[in-house]
């Protein structure tokens, strides 16, 4: 087990990715961040409170609920389904950020896109993940990036956040 990220290193991470967010999408209020499945959804409210921050008011945030069907992360055939969403307005014309805790084989961002098409025809989708472990198999990849994590199938990344798990921290084991 090797520890990747400090608490530091994280809230250091998450600022500068606020900052990209505001510095790369010109138009604020057309910003929505849309979390996916608990951690996911613990940053997009980090990310939404930092932004409110810095801007007139905060941005929307809302969440899905993705069920990844595996035995174990690292077998690739199995497939995420979307378990429950709320997302409590229109993404019509809106520069959703989908936010989640780490991009392996980006199979729950496909079905993620898949999902959001149910609310409105948003103007942009990006993508922010804490970490991108690398070994996709769609051709996926994040916008914004908290820290890109070099690992083998097998190894695991693991997120504590400090509302879930009591400390903020990620450790490769
Ligand atoms: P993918 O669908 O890209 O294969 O996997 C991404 C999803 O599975 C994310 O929602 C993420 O939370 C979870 N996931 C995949 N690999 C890991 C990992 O090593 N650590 C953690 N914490 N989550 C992972
Ligand atoms: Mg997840």
């Amino acid at each position: 087990m090797r520890a990747v990220m400090t608490a530091e290193d994280m809230k250091r991470s998450l600022d500068r990715l606020g900052c990209e967010i505001l510095e790369r999408i010109p138009d604020h209020d057309s910003l929505a961040l849309i979390g996916i499945q608990r951690r996911g959804v613990d940053l997009a409210r980090r990310l939404a409170s930092g932004l409110a921050a810095k801007l007139p008011h905060s941005p929307l945030c809302g969440e899905l609920d993705i069920n990844l069907y595996r035995d174990d992360w690292t077998t690739s055939d199995a497939t995420p389904h979307i378990n429950a969403t709320r997302v409590d307005f229109s993404l019509e014309d809106k520069s959703v950020i989908l936010v989640d805790d780490v991009l392996f084989t980006g199979r729950t961002i496909r079905c993620a896109l898949e999902a959001l098409l149910d609310f409105g025809r948003p103007r942009m989708v990006k993508l922010l993940v804490l970490a991108d472990r690398g070994h996709r198999e769609l051709p996926i990849q994040a916008d914004f990036i908290g820290k890109v994590i070099a690992t083998t199938r097998e190894q695991r990344v693991d997120v504590h956040l400090l509302e879930r798990d009591g400390l903020d921290q990620v450790v490769l084991s």
